[in-house]
């Protein structure tokens, strides 16, 4: 255990952020029981609704247990010295500060995720698997997982090993070029998501010639939005939940419709799901997002800047010789407050976002067909109707369904 001062402030931080959250969570559950408001009474038949009420409460104990469990996890790992414990491993086999912390990192990645893994299996095949959810298989979610570490382990391991090194090189100057590259990588990866990273998990065919095709392109051509790429993705061979989604930009632009979507939804109100999509884009939220993403890391990696030299950050997690690593890992919990305090602005900007792509679909296209698609949505994900009005301002990046509705009739 630390003796430092900055460790008590790293545990006050992870019990207040825990408490908090536990708090939060037994409101919006409380909320669970209020009655329905009358524009929504149409979502869910009677036992339906209890069906949805009843998956509601079984993922807030789930929840209740797993963060119960991590935060116990993480207090012991800190007080009984677990990073210095694996500091020293790493510390074993080299002394090239930057293969430490791949060893260090690789250590407490993977770990985490195989202590986490029995709660993922446990959400995917017995509770979305009570509830008709899961269509996934334990190869195709042992295989997730594998790629999942694959892509991490080298992603990850590339953007590492490159940190440290400009570390090395230009000592607190490091940001700079780390942010760079940050950025680089990020729009390349906004650019080639669909290209590059979705092949992995699933497999994507240009929607079909038909009259849905025919209503998204006269749409698309009425607004002036060129749209050459729309895609189907097999999303029914995880979940039965439906999605539809916009990446890329410029002439990588493209649309991602869910075979789930297709199915479930009526071809008007696809066009409409669509009309909103297309809202993001010309209403340049996207180009926002991932600007504003950019700025943030640039600012969070500055503010890293000044205090990655300073011993007591790293010496704060009980390990015995500074390090970047370390001060990585004990920057990260310092600073969670005011990532924190950047998340609560970035979801209201997104909630102001929604409304703004709601209206504009509801002025390009029309709003019935949004608001019943986005009824029947709701019901097939069971989400919840009565949300807590703190729950909603601390975590919803969308408006909760009465609100869009009130203002799509508005
Ligand atoms: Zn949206």
């Amino acid at each position: 255990m630390s003796n430092q001062p900055l460790f008590y402030i790293i545990i006050g931080i992870l019990s207040i952020q825990f408490f908090t959250e536990t708090i939060l969570d037994y409101l919006n559950a409380k909320n669970y029981h209020k009655p329905v408001p009358e524009e929504l009474n149409d979502v869910f038949d009677t036992e339906e609704y209890l069906k949805s009420q009843d998956y509601k409460k079984t993922n807030y104990r789930f929840a209740l247990t797993t963060s119960t469990f991590s935060f116990t996890l993480t207090l012991l790992f800190l007080i009984f010295g677990g990073f210095g414990w694996v500091d020293q491993i790493a510390r074993s086999y080299t002394d090239n500060n930057i293969v430490i912390a791949l060893i260090f990192f690789g250590i407490i990645m993977i770990g985490s995720d195989i202590i986490t893994t029995p709660f993922s299996y446990y959400s995917t095949f017995v509770i979305e698997e009570k509830f008709g959810f899961n269509k996934s298989t334990t190869k195709l979610f042992f295989m997730d997982k594998l790629k999942g570490w694959l892509m991490t382990t080298i992603l990850g391991g590339i953007i590492l090993t490159l940190i440290i090194w400009f570390f090395n090189w230009a000592n607190s100057n490091f940001w700079i070029y780390t942010w760079a590259v940050i950025a680089v990588v990020s729009l390349l990866i906004n650019l080639f998501y669909s290209k590059l990273i979705v092949p992995l998990f699933n497999k994507q065919t240009p929607l079909s010639d038909g009259t849905l095709k025919n209503k998204i392109e006269s749409y698309a051509q009425k607004v002036g939005f060129e749209l050459k790429n729309i895609f189907v993705i097999d999303g029914s061979k995880r979940s039965t939940k439906a999605n539809a989604y916009f990446s890329g930009f410029g002439k990588e632009k493209r649309v991602t419709l869910y075979d789930t979507l297709i199915n479930d939804l009526e071809e008007d109100e696809i066009v409409a799901v669509l009309a909103h999509e297309v809202g993001h884009y010309k209403r340049k939220h996207i180009i926002f997002n991932l600007i504003s993403s950019i700025l943030l890391t640039g600012f969070t990696l500055f503010i890293l800047s000044l205090f990655i030299n300073t011993p007591e950050v790293s010496l704060a997690i009980g390990v015995s010789k500074p390090s970047f690593h370390a001060a990585l890992i004990s920057f990260g919990i310092l600073y969670s407050p005011i990532s924190e305090f950047t998340g609560l602005i970035m979801n209201y900007i997104s909630r102001k976002f929604e409304y703004q792509a709601d209206d504009y679909a509801k002025n390009t296209f029309a709003a019935m067909p949004l608001i019943t698609s986005l009824k029947k949505l709701s019901k097939n994900s069971l989400s919840n109707l009565t949300p807590h009005p703190a729950y909603v301002f601390m975590h919803y990046s969308h408006p909760p369904l009465i609100a869009r509705i009130k203002n799509l009739k508005a």
